[in-house]
């Protein structure tokens, strides 16, 4: 049996009527840039997470960079983030001119809040936690600290659309936050996209002018923008997946369920969730011992695995002059040893997963 990590394909046989559909009708219109469908998803947005303000943009990226942008964060700036994150999460802050102090993570993967504190300097400006996996990070420390030295927050959430803390929908704990909707999360565009949220008009001022060459209306550029954009097609074909994404969400903490009642080995840890929280599962990431050779005992099943991600961010070439090195975030670092995820999309079965384990047991002695 081959076992597909994720299967985007399967996706598209699902919905094809549907997305044909859209094509065709927002195709048919001859305008695709800006136009009442971006306005609609992101009315819907705001509906979704209860907040003000979204604005459609071409990447997650951009949106965690127009954050920092809009928020005043500049060069000279120190921002403290999480080690275990994509790295655009470290490239955004250098790309407005600042600089990423990174804090080490806790056993949940997240920044860990009893270490904030010991990091901040007089040059201190903001706090990017991660949402990371899509379990939202124990905000209500993280604020605590960041009212007290007067930092602003900017929640990276792109991979938690759908998740909650103390019923909060990530990204609306802090001053503005960044969202993604690439292929690979659970709300996810027929390409790259993302978007921003935020209560502050000031912000959302700002980013609307800034995404679009600065421009008011045609003909008045008030300042120097940029082209980010998110398409009025792929705009669309959010605002329908944005209706599907609790059950997509069911789906996915079924996946992980399952994953725990067949592992029957103490060499794959899942992690449990916490009891404020309710997780969006956009990765499935379990710790596990001897995981290259377990990679390699799936792959002769056809089973596919990936490493999310061997390389904390602070251990990359581009992150060199951060001056950092091994032994500096010891836990990001023993995690980033261990992790390996298995397939989890909302297509697979539990014959497949029930397979799954059952290779996993074996592998470790267990059967
Ligand atoms: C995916 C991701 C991003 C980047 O989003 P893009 O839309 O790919 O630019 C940033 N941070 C995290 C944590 C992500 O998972």
């Amino acid at each position: 049996m081959k076992v597909e990590l994720i299967d985007l394909k399967q996706r598209f046989k699902n919905e094809e009527k549907t997305i044909m559909k859209i094509v065709h009708k927002v195709l048919s219109k001859g305008n695709l840039i800006l136009t009442k469908e971006v306005q609609n998803f992101e009315k819907s947005i705001c509906k979704y997470t209860n907040t003000k303000y979204c604005l459609g943009l071409n990447s997650g990226t951009d949106a965690l960079m127009m954050s920092l942008w809009s928020s005043g964060i500049k060069k000279g700036d120190e921002v403290i983030t999480s080690p275990i994150s994509f790295v655009a999460t470290a490239n955004a802050i250098v790309h407005v001119g600042a600089k990423p102090v990174f804090v080490d993570v806790g056993n949940d993967l997240n920044i860990n809040p009893e270490l904030i504190e010991n990091a901040i300097t007089k040059k201190t400006k903001a706090i990017i936690p991660v949402h990371w996996t899509g379990r939202v990070c124990q905000m209500d420390k993280i604020m605590k600290i960041a009212n007290k030295y007067g930092l602003i927050v900017i929640e990276d959430a792109a991979q938690a659309t759908g998740a909650y803390y103390k019923k909060k929908h990530a990204g609306t704990f802090g001053k503005i936050s960044a969202f993604s909707t690439h292929p690979l999360k659970n709300l996810n565009a027929l390409g790259d996209g993302g978007f921003i949220i935020t209560n502050e008009k000031k912000l959302y001022d700002k980013i609307r002018l800034y995404r679009s060459h600065g421009l008011e209306g045609r003909d008045n550029a008030k300042i120097i923008g940029v082209n980010s954009r998110l398409d009025s097609l792929n705009a669309e074909v959010l605002s329908f997946r944005l209706k599907k994404l609790k059950e997509i969400i069911k789906k996915r903490k079924r996946n992980i369920n399952l994953y725990k009642k067949y592992i029957k080995t103490e060499n794959v840890k899942i992690l449990d969730d916490d009891k404020n929280e309710i997780n969006s599962y956009v990765m499935f990431i379990t710790l596990s011992k001897k995981r290259e050779k377990l990679q390699e005992y799936l792959k002769k099943y056809k089973i596919q695995s990936l490493l999310y991600y061997p390389t904390s961010l602070h251990m990359h070439k581009s992150m060199k002059f951060l001056k950092y090195g091994r032994g500096s975030f010891p836990n990001a670092e023993r995690i980033a040893n261990e992790v390996i995820s298995f397939p989890h999309h909302q297509y697979i079965t539990e014959k497949q997963i029930k397979y799954v384990c059952s290779k996993i047991n074996i592998f470790y002695g267990k059967e």
